[in-house]
């Protein structure tokens, strides 16, 4: 369906600690040529970008991913945008909430790219874990953060209303991938030099639960308390 945001996993599922990989990458790419996501055991951070996958690692450099590639977590779309705005010089914080209030998407899904020169850029990534999977809280400890200055590239953002935290994650969730792969993941903090934004306003969300999963069959997720804390620390 146009305009549909597919997403696979919840948040509360990586919260809870189920963190296999359970959709082929080759599958998720069925569903969008565009996203953001995380791989088996958290391994980095997912950025879909022109139907192509690639994964940045602990080293900040982004890798292309290969179609059996198992994904944990993943938003994607079929790209459909259309121009918003220039912008020089401006906080990440900034655009967004110009973004949001001029396109009245507060209480709807919202698809986001933006393209040009990031004067600076500050991203995260993280390292893939092992079964017994430490907590997601433990997982961000340990997570690996990098600068760039100067960089072009581009950036992917998902808009998710509150009301949807937890099944997502609320508010803006940004991912950054250079032109010439040399840094990207988790954005954690930008500023924009020149860059160019369009916009894609997304009518339904698919969501794609784990359900070959046995883990996440017979986990107990009655607990929703953990899920504000352990997100505004790590996603
Ligand atoms: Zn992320």
């Amino acid at each position: 369906m146009k305009n549909t945001l597919f997403q696979h996993g919840t948040m509360q599922m990586l919260v809870e600690g189920l963190l296999d990989g359970t959709l082929p990458l080759a599958e998720l790419l069925k569903h969008g040529d565009i996203g953001i996501g995380t791989g088996d055991g958290v391994d980095g951070e997912l950025v879909i970008l022109d139907g192509i996958g690639y994964k940045i690692d602990t080293t900040g450099k982004a890798v292309k991913l290969p179609p059996d590639f198992k994904v944990t977590y993943a938003d994607v779309s079929f790209a459909d945008y259309h121009d918003f705005k220039s912008y020089q010089d401006i906080e990440l914080e900034e655009m967004l909430s110009q973004v949001l209030t001029a396109n009245n998407a507060q209480n709807r899904f919202l698809a986001v790219k933006t393209n040009g020169v990031f004067q600076k850029i500050r991203t995260r990534s993280s390292k893939k874990s092992q079964k017994p999977y430490p907590s997601l809280g433990e997982i961000a400890q340990n997570q690996v953060e990098f600068e760039a200055e100067n960089i072009t590239g581009t950036m992917i953002s998902y808009y998710t209303p509150k009301v949807f935290q937890g099944v997502g994650v609320s508010g803006f969730h940004n991912h950054f991938l250079a032109d010439n792969l040399s840094v990207g993941g988790h954005v954690l903090a930008a500023t924009m030099k020149d860059v160019t934004v369009s916009v894609q306003l997304l009518d339904n969300l698919q969501l794609h639960l784990p359900v070959d999963s046995q883990d996440f069959l017979d986990a107990d997720l009655t607990d929703i308390t953990k899920l504000d804390q352990v997100i505004s620390k790590s996603e």
